[in-house]
């Protein structure tokens, strides 16, 4: 099942850059494996994918020790300062900050080990209340403060956008996230280069990719409805 959704997945990116007269390779599918089994990542890893992304980093980190060391793992959920020294080290992106007491963190946990951590700043692009990330006029100001720590490397902007019946509803959301890393790379601010726009999920991805998304996370459109209370 999971390598008929990847082939399904793939015709829709194609689809997409198409119409957005983008190169197939501009775009990168995360592959979000959250509640699910080593068995169903095995079997996309066997299907070409190397990119999963996780929300939790237990789970992560579990996973981790059980898959091939070639999986570039994303951590793309809500991330506690306590939990970051599990973190570093095995993943190559966060997506999820948004906070400096978050960034903070991770400088000093990338210092002691000696290494860089790529991230991106979470921006909650539609200002929902229950969501996490910053508002779009925050980004400018943490960026420039993220900045000055030695051990972080800010690389993009990611967002997730409100659950709708109609994906045409995120587009003006894909937008503003486009727009602020425009505004934030005219800034010149040494050690940032937001070059990448983490943006679409199962509903909404073909959308996202017509707006500039060069990394997608699609999970369910993978591997299927996720249980939660299992
Ligand atoms: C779960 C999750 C996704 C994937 O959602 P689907 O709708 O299943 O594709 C993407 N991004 C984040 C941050 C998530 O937590």
């Amino acid at each position: 099942m999971v390598r008929e959704n990847l082939e399904l997945v793939e015709q829709k990116i194609q689809a997409a850059c198409q119409r957005a007269h983008r190169e197939r390779s501009e775009v990168t599918l995360v592959a979000v494996s959250k509640t699910k089994p080593v068995s169903m990542i095995q079997e996309a890893y066997d299907s070409g994918i190397r990119v999963f992304g996780e929300n939790k980093v237990q789970e992560l980190c579990g996973k981790y020790d059980l898959l091939p060391d070639d999986i570039q793992w994303h951590m793309i959920g809500h991330l506690q300062r306590n939990k970051v020294k599990y973190l570093i080290g095995k993943t190559v992106l966060i997506h999820s900050i948004d906070s400096l007491r978050l960034a903070q963190a991770i400088q000093d946990e990338a210092a002691k080990k000696k290494t860089i951590v790529d991230i991106l700043l979470e921006v909650n692009a539609a200002e929902e209340e229950s969501k996490f990330g910053l508002a779009p006029s925050e980004v400018l100001p943490l960026a420039e403060q993220i900045a000055q720590f030695p051990n972080i490397r800010i690389k993009g902007l990611m967002t997730v956008a409100p659950f709708t019946e109609d994906p045409e509803d995120n587009r003006k959301y894909f937008r503003t996230l486009k727009q602020l890393a425009v505004d934030i790379n005219d800034k010149n601010i040494d050690n940032v280069h937001v070059n990448i726009l983490s943006m679409g999920m199962t509903n909404d991805y073909e959308v996202a990719v017509e707006e500039g998304a060069t990394m997608i996370r699609v999970g369910t459109g993978i591997f299927g409805e996720r249980d939660y209370h299992v």
